[in-house]
Formats: C-alpha cells, structure tokens, sequence
C-alpha cells in the first residue's frame, strides 16, 4: 500500500465495490482496504469440525462476523466482496413508497431506477427460471404453497446475481473474472467454490483492479482523522501480524457495512479525530424487519439443500388492526453439512429456559447443540425449511459505544416492531402447515427475545440537514468535506426487501454526484451506463388487493398488562443470594428499587404451548445507587411465567432486565419469584415476591453488584388488574377466550403447585 491516495475506500461490499470500481475508471488514484480475507483466488472454510478453521472473525479473522450487540444479533460479512460473498444472490427493488418517508429530497423509485438497471447489468441478475437445471423441488413447493393460500398473485422468483451458464462449465465473465455456471449446490451462504455467484470481486471489484485500484485485505480501519485538506486512516495490518499503519487521501469513502461504519465514525469522533460529526450519528439504525423461522416435517420433502439460497418470494402487505406491515417472505436453503444440526432445534427442551436468559448461555448451548451434530447426515433434513422474512421495521435503532467501556451496542425497541414480526411469525406459520410441517422460531428470539438480522441498516443517515442525518443526500458527510459514506449505513428506512441492490444502487448515484464535482465534470457518467437496459423488477407484477393482502390463517392474539413492584436493594451486599438481609439493610438504609413494565405475551397460542412461556418487557427501572430516581429504560426485557422450577410442585417466573446505569454501564436485574409450597399455603407471597440481583453487565453469570427484594404491593395489583388487554382482535368472544385460556394457564399452575401435591394419591 502507498503512503497516499487521491481516494481510500473503506470495505468492499456493495457500497465499497461500486465506489472503488468508479472512482478508479475516473482516473483517481484508489486505495481499497479490506479488513476480511481474499476468496476469488482462496477457497472458502469448509472445516465443519473446527469454527476456528477460517469460519468466524473473531477467531483468526475468518469469513463470518457474528455479533451479539445487547439487542440484536447481527450476521455479516468479512471478506474481499463484503456481505456479497456469503448472501443468498437476491436483488429486488425497494417498493416506490419506501422513498416517500425519511428520504432527503431528489430519491424517488423513478430516479433510482436507472441506477438498479446499471447494477442489474453489472450483477447480471436473472431469476431462478433461466436456470438449465430447472426449478429446484423448495421453489416448486413455495409456488404450490402459495396458490394453496391464496397468494398466488403475490408470489415471485426474485432477480438473483448467479451465473446460470453451464453447471460446473468454467468460463469468462464480461469482465474477465473466471466463473462456473451454478451446479444447485445449496452453499450459497457459506461461499460458493464455483464462483457462479456474481460476487463484487469478479465484477466491481475486478474492474476497479483492472482500472489501478489498489486493493490490500486482512487491514482492518481503526480511524479517520481530518487534516488539512483530505484524510489521515489508521489500520492495523492483520496480514502482517497486526502491525498498525496508516495511508492519507484527500476523499475517502466509508463502506464498512452499516454497523461497522456507524461504528468507525463513532470511535473517530469519540477520540476527538471528526469532531464536527452530527449528533444524528447512529441513530436510525434498523435490521429491515428480518425473521428467521424454520419448518420441520414437510409433508414432501423440500430438499433445502438443493438449488440457490433463495429462489422465490411470497409479498405481504395489509393493515393489521391498524398496523401497516408489509414485507416479503423467503425460502431459505442451507448446506445439507448443517441439516443435522437443524433438526436439533426440534427437540423439546433442548434449551432450557431458565438457564438460557442471556446470548452467551445460548452460544454455550448452541455449540454444545452442535456437537457432534455439525456436518453429520439426518434424513429428516429434506424435510426441513428455513424461512427468511424481511419487511419494514420502525428504523427506530441506535448503534452507540457505551459510554463507559466504548463497547458497541444496539438499542432496538423490540416492543414497538412486534406487529410485523408477529404478521410474519403469522405468515411463516400458514406457509409451514400448508407444507404439511410445523413452524419452529428462532431460538435467540423463542428464549430471548432477540432478534437476528443479517440486513443492517443505517446509523449514518442521509438527510437533507444535520438536524436529521449524518450525510447530505449524495453520502458526503455533513461539516466534512471529501469524506463519504457510501454503503447500508446511509439508507434512512427500511427497504422491506433484500436491501443490496439498493445500497447499490444508492451507491451507483451518490458516486457519480461525487466524481461529477470532484473532476468539475457534469457529465459524467458509469461506463456501462450505456450498456444498460431496463429490467422490470419481479415485485412490478406483484398484485396487491384493494384493502391489503390476504390475512393469515394463523391468528395471533396476545395479552399485555403493566405491572409495578417495589422494594429494597443493597449495594454490595454479602452473600449475593441472602435476599432477605440485603432487603432488611436496604430498607434500614431506605434504598429502594422497583420497575413499571409493560409485558407483553404477543401470541397467546405459542406462550401456551411453549416450555419457556416467554414474553418481552419494556418500562422503567430504578435502583439506588445505579440509576437515577426517574430510573432507566428497559426496551427488551424477558420475562417468564411459570417455567420448570426443577420439580413438579415448583414453578419460576424470571425476569432479565437490561439496563443502563447513570454511571453508563451495562446493569441487568436478574430476578426470579420462587412459586412453591413453602407448607403454609402462601400463594400470594410466592407469587408477589422478586428476588433480585442486579449484575453488573448483560448476563446472568456477570458479577452481582447488588442484591434485594422486590414486591407487588396489594394496591399496585389492584390496578395492574385492570391493565390486562387482549391485543390482536376486538371480537369480543375472541377476547374473553383469550382471558380465560390465560386464566387457566395461570391458575392451573397454581393448582399443580399449590393444590396437587396435598390431593390423595
Ligand atoms: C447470510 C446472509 C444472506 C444475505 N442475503 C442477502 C440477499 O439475498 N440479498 C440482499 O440484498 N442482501 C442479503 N444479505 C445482506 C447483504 O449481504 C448486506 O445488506 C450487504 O452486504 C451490505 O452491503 P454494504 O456495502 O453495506 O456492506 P458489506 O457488504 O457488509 O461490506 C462491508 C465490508 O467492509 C469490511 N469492513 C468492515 N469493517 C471494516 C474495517 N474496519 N476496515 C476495513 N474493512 C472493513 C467488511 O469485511 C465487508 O467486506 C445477506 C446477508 C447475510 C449475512
Ligand atoms: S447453488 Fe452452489 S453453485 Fe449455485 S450459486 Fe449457490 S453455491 Fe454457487
């Protein structure tokens, strides 16, 4: 690498590929730093007995980066190609209206469109049905499914970016990049070995290669500073065993990735080297609605390993009681490697609720889940699915470092997107039964109530001023000139579809705005740009009905009460688990704690019938000497009514409760009521009585920083009774079985607890 630059570009996913590729065929002298590893001339990881054999980047820099940032686990890319490596080819534009809310002037659908043709020619996208191989059996079924339901009129094959020339023949592509056309391997998501996926590197990338560019990898960016007229960017080498270094350019383009840019600037600025960054930074942060769901048990087998990632789609859009959802349902394929591993998660009480309340006790159980299972054979596999929806969320996120340790963390309001997850939790459920199968969530989301995105969006908004952004409408970053963002970061909402082709093409047209004023040339222009034709987008014959699209058959009706507890805490009280004399001194010393929290269970169906009986909290908490006396937010607690307490007379409702102290430091009010028949019949205490620690960071094997007893107080209880709703109907009927299925769920345990071990044998 060079000392300097006329441009340094940040990553090479879709943002940094098109910047890198025009900026170079405009003459500019480019640096491209890549933090992953170069796949186009090494193979990808195919070790399936060791995670450390290039699988993970935080175990030697591998292809995967998988982060738990508090509340919401994020899936990407590291690799020359970015995210287009691992994702599953699928291209579709973002409806017209998605442009219409918290877009900066001049975007539209119909201005971005020849900007999607020039991708479209670039990635030379075409759907599943050119493929000489025919139409895999999961594409067949999720057609078939479709008509079953009703929604033949909103079923489509998705533009994919995959060569469907000759299966396994080798060949040139237009750009000279050696690829084979797709042999329906099914390994789409883990990095395809035939390079029949149009990945940027055999495309933007080696054009920008071909044009000068000069593409180092395993650098990863610590910081840009501003000096003078351009930029200083501060690396660590990973190549050459983490040596630091640093490279000055007058522009530079930040195409990290939505989380990881956000993340960039917002270290750069914390350490005083962008000072003049917007106070917006951050904030908008959304996952594009994803939900992940499995089907297991398919009447017919559905073969998920065979054919693409993703072949089709099925769209949603209607008003649920008031909601607006819309979003696009997906079928997922997986490499038949992980098929075994897959069957695990039907396994009844393989995750215990009470031991898995924070991400890290999941990853143990998951690793421990994938022993022995992880590249072994189960037939049962063909007839499993994985679904993937992604609609359009609140965009209502913020990435931040925390104050305090400068950890990178995600707030996502989990509450306020329950109604799409649940319409399409809904959806995924009538496309499982219509396959004969049976839906099974996510885990992370059954036990935790986290959400997985694997589409990251924004942080570093475009908006017309600072006051609503980071950048101005072409990606350059406001109070800063030469420096750009150019990647999913910038994007102000949703695209309620797989969001590449747009970040793309958001891409194509903010690079040239940049190499119009940077050359003072006001008509330049992509090179292809001639090339390009226009594609109609499949979504174009999408049809949606007057008044929405069908509703589901599934029903999701819920229950959501508020509910207030008080109490007495002591700081660094010894031992950790003597409750009663922390509660004793704490009251001496009048130190209170206590919470207001909304819970709600979102489908009453599935908290009945599932073991964990898990629902979300969000409210208020306060503790002494951690919060102030207003208290802090908690936006996705869990709670649990009623799980195993380890015998048949003993039951526990858990309470995880994450917060952020005064001090900025991650706190969580670990709490459980211990319902069992102490000989005295004390249904009321057992019940009305938290026992609390609160733990310093987000785990409930973090240390106990401090301990007590919470309780509902007999007046808090009398209005927390008349808190109880029914969500999701306003059919009276509907409502009163709602009340009553809750009821017994809640006094039947009760009843097992408290009544059935004194019954005679
Ligand atoms: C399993 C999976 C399947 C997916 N399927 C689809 C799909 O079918 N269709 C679709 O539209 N989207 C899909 N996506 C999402 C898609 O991959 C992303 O939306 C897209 O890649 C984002 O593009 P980007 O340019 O913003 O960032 P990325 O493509 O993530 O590129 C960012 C690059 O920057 C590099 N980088 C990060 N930090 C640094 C640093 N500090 N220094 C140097 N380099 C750095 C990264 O290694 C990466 O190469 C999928 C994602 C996953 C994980
Ligand atoms: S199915 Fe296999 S060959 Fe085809 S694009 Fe995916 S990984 Fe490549």
């Amino acid at each position: 690498m060079r000392t300097s630059y006329d441009a340094i570009v940040i990553g090479s996913g879709f943002g940094g590929g098109v910047a890198a590729c025009r900026l170079a065929q405009a003459g500019l002298s480019v640096g491209v730093i890549e933090r992953g590893r170069r796949y186009d001339i090494n193979p990808f990881p195919r070790n399936w007995q060791d995670p450390a054999d290039g699988w993970l980047w935080k175990t030697g820099q591998g292809l995967f980066d998988i982060k738990p940032l508090q509340a919401m686990t994020v899936v990407q890319a590291a690799g020359l190609g970015g995210g287009s490596l691992i994702y599953a080819n699928v291209h579709l534009r973002a409806p017209g209206d998605v442009f219409q809310h918290r877009w900066p002037a001049g975007y539209s659908r119909a201005a971005l469109d020849p900007y999607y043709d020039l991708v479209a020619y670039m990635l030379d996208i075409q759907p599943i049905t050119k493929a000489p191989l025919g139409l895999p059996p999961k594409t067949q079924m999720m057609k078939a499914v479709a008509a079953r339901l009703g929604r033949s009129d909103q079923f489509c094959y998705p533009n994919l970016a995959v060569d469907f020339g000759a299966p396994d023949a080798a060949h040139r592509n237009k750009f000279g990049a050696e690829q084979k056309g797709c042999t329906f391997c099914g390994e789409c998501d883990i990095g395809c070995n035939y390079h029949a996926k149009n990945t940027i590197d055999l495309n933007y990338l080696k054009v920008a290669a071909d044009h000068g560019a000069e593409i180092t990898t395993q650098c990863e960016t610590r910081e840009i500073e501003a000096m003078g007229s351009g930029y200083k960017v501060r690396f660590i080498d990973h190549g050459a065993g983490g040596a630091a270094g640093e490279v000055q350019a007058r522009y530079v383009f930040v195409c990290a990735g939505a989380v990881n840019s956000t993340e960039l600037l917002l270290k750069s600025r914390a350490a005083g080297k962008l000072p003049k960054l917007s106070e917006r930074l951050g904030y908008g942060y959304s996952g594009n609605g994803d939900f992940l769901a499995f089907a297991f048990d398919t009447a017919t087998p559905i073969e998920p390993s065979r054919g693409p990632t993703i072949t089709s789609g099925i769209v949603y859009s209607r008003s649920d009681d008031g909601v607006d959802n819309s979003f696009i349902f997906e079928e997922g394929g997986y490499p038949k490697e992980i098929g075994g591993l897959l069957q695990a998660l039907k396994t009844q009480n393989l995750f215990d609720a009470e031991a898995i309340r924070t991400w890290s006790a999941f990853q143990g159980a998951v690793s421990a889940a994938a022993r022995g299972r992880i590249g072994g054979k189960d037939p049962a596999a063909a007839r499993s699915a994985v679904f993937l929806a992604m609609g359009r969320d609140l965009a209502n996120g913020v990435i931040r470092l925390n104050p305090l340790s400068g950890e990178l963390e995600i707030q996502w309001d989990v509450a306020s997107n329950l109604p799409l997850y649940e319409a399409e939790r809904r959806l995924g459920n009538d496309i499982a039964t219509a396959m004969g199968g049976k839906l099974a969530l996510n885990p992370l989301w059954k036990l935790l109530r986290i959400p997985v995105s694997v589409h990251n969006l924004g942080g570093c908004l475009m908006a017309d001023s600072p006051n609503g952004g980071v950048t101005d409408a072409n990606g350059q970053v406001f109070g800063y000139l030469g420096l750009y963002v150019l990647d999913g970061a910038i994007l102000p909402s949703a695209t309620g579809v797989n969001p590449s082709h747009t970040i793309a093409a958001v891409a194509e047209r903010n690079i040239e705005a940049a190499i119009r004023r940077i050359k003072n040339d006001p008509k330049w222009r992509a090179p292809e740009a001639a090339s390009a034709q226009p594609v109609i987008d499949p979504l174009t014959s999408i049809v949606i009905p007057q008044g929405g699209t069908v509703a589901t058959n599934t029903q999701s009706i819920g229950i959501a009460f508020t509910e207030t507890m008080k109490g007495y805490v002591t700081k660094g009280w010894t031992p950790p688990d003597d409750y009663s004399g922390a509660e004793a001194a704490g009251q001496a010393a009048d130190s209170r704690m206590d919470f207001t929290l909304t819970i709600t269970l979102p489908d009453l169906d599935a908290f009945l019938a599932s073991d964990e009986h898990a629902g979300v909290a969000k409210g208020v908490v306060h503790v002494n000497d951690f919060t102030s006396p207003a208290g802090a937010p908690v936006e996705a607690g869990v709670f649990n009514l009623f799980v195993s307490g380890g015998a048949a007379d003993r039951r526990r409702m858990l309470y995880a409760l994450p917060f952020v102290g005064s001090d900025g430091k991650q706190y969580l009010l670990d709490g459980f009521k211990d319902v069992r028949d102490h000989g005295n019949f004390d249904v009321w205490g057992s019940t009305s009585t938290l026992y609390t620690r609160i733990r310093q960071g987000n785990d409930t094997n973090a240390p106990v920083v401090a301990t007590g007893i919470i309780r509902i107080l007999i007046p808090d209880f009398m209005r927390q009774l008349t808190t109880f709703t029914v969500i999701g109907t306003n059919d009276p009927i509907a409502k009163a079985s709602a009340f009553e299925r809750f009821g017994r769920m809640f006094f039947g345990s009760l009843w097992e607890v408290f009544v059935r071990p004194h019954l005679p044998a």
